[in-house]
């Protein structure tokens, strides 16, 4: 059943993520009500209606989920209570039991082996014996993780000695971890699936990801590999976004290694930074298709009409130079409304297209982004 002109989409979550939601969700005739535990969030700056309460506060849950048609959300660390609590009251997309999935890396790396979808090989790790155990199976050097609660690199360790490993166990919270083994890896993509409840699926062209201190930097879209190997990344997305019975939109980070394998990082059901270049460069970005999903509208292909390069701009130092990218024509500016512009703090972006199929090399993707 599709939601009508009118509705409104409860969002849970109000970063960015959140923001870029709602402006597609009422281009589309949506009305989005955010919750969130932040004041002047950047989606409720957007949004027609904000609970702001702390993700815990059941009664507010409450009140959110009668004041809403169907709930979505921008973020994976949502309590399973809190969850419950709108399940039982809405149709939650995608669902509870994927979120629960996405939230653990050991039962997602579990999910996605079962389902046919490989990782790098892995242990879980709770006591320093089961470490040294991994560590005998995996070798070195490896890379511990917390389960629950890790993003942009934090909550991890890489392991290069037995010397490492003492200390960088007793540092990562909370416990317990999983060990996994380094992948000596060419370059990191992603592919981000749009999955409708009778089915039907969306998928947009695998894109290649670079991170500048663990946090994103620059996604060259397609990724300038081999159509084979974007095809077969497409398939896996495609497969796991399948074995979760997916209705909303679901990112899928992935590892080519030295010798053209693909290997899952994770998977994250929600807009994806890595997806931003849609939003100049398809006819549908990813935000718009997370809001057909969810509100059970159809899916258009997830074409690409242009090549594109999407860049990070991260706190304090890119923000210094707004003004500088707003007078750099090609440049296409997005701002997340955040007032502070703090360090590694993912303040907005910028997309440069170009005519499909001439996506430049790298001295030419560097020059394309200068605007000092
Ligand atoms: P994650 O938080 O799992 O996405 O990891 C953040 C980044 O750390 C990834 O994007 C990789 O660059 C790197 N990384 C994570 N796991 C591994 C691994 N098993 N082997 C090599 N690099 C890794």
């Amino acid at each position: 059943m599709s939601l009508p002109p009118g509705s409104t989409i409860g969002i849970i979550g109000g970063g960015q993520l959140g923001r870029m939601s709602a402006m597609a969700a009422a281009r589309l005739g949506y009305r989005v009500h955010i919750f969130t535990p932040e004041a002047n969030s950047p989606a409720s700056q957007v949004a027609a209606a904000t609970t702001m309460a702390d993700y815990t506060d059941h009664a507010a849950l409450t009140a959110f989920a009668a004041a809403v048609d169907v709930v979505t959300f921008e973020f994976e660390n949502i309590p399973a209570a809190s969850l419950q609590i709108l399940t039982n009251l809405k149709p939650v997309h995608p669902s509870a039991e994927i979120l629960a999935i996405s939230q653990d890396r050991l039962v997602e790396k579990d999910f996605l082996n079962k389902a046919g979808a490989p990782t790098a090989p892995y242990a879980a790790v709770e006591t320093d014996a089961d470490l040294a155990a991994a560590i005998e199976k995996l070798g070195l050097p490896a890379v511990l993780k917390t389960t629950r609660l890790g993003y942009d690199g934090k909550g991890q360790a890489m392991l290069r000695t037995t010397e490492d490993t003492a200390a960088a166990f007793a540092a990562l919270s909370p416990k317990p971890l999983v060990l996994e083994g380094f992948v000596n890896f060419a370059c990191e993509i992603s592919v981000i699936i749009a999955r409708s409840a009778d089915g039907s699926i969306a998928s947009f062209d695998p894109v290649e990801n670079r991170h500048k201190h663990h946090i994103l930097d620059l996604t060259l879209a397609p990724a300038p590999l081999p159509l084979g190997l974007l095809a077969e990344a497409t398939k896996l997305g495609r497969l796991i976004a399948q074995a979760l019975n997916l209705v909303g939109l679901l990112a899928v980070e992935m590892f080519v290694t030295a010798d053209g394998a693909l290997l899952i990082n994770e998977i994250a059901p929600r807009p994806h930074n890595s997806g931003h270049w849609t939003m100049d460069a398809c006819p549908a970005s990813q935000f718009e298709m997370h809001i057909r999903a969810v509100a059970g509208l159809p899916l258009p292909p997830a074409t690409r009409h242009a090549d594109a390069v999407m860049k990070n701009l991260v706190g304090p130092d890119d923000m210094a130079d707004w003004p500088l990218i707003l007078a750099t024509p090609g440049l296409i500016a997005h701002h997340y409304g955040k007032a502070e512009a703090r360090l590694g703090r993912k303040m907005g972006h910028v997309n440069r297209l170009f005519p499909k199929g001439s996506l430049p090399g790298e001295f030419g993707i560097e020059a394309a982004l200068k605007y000092k």
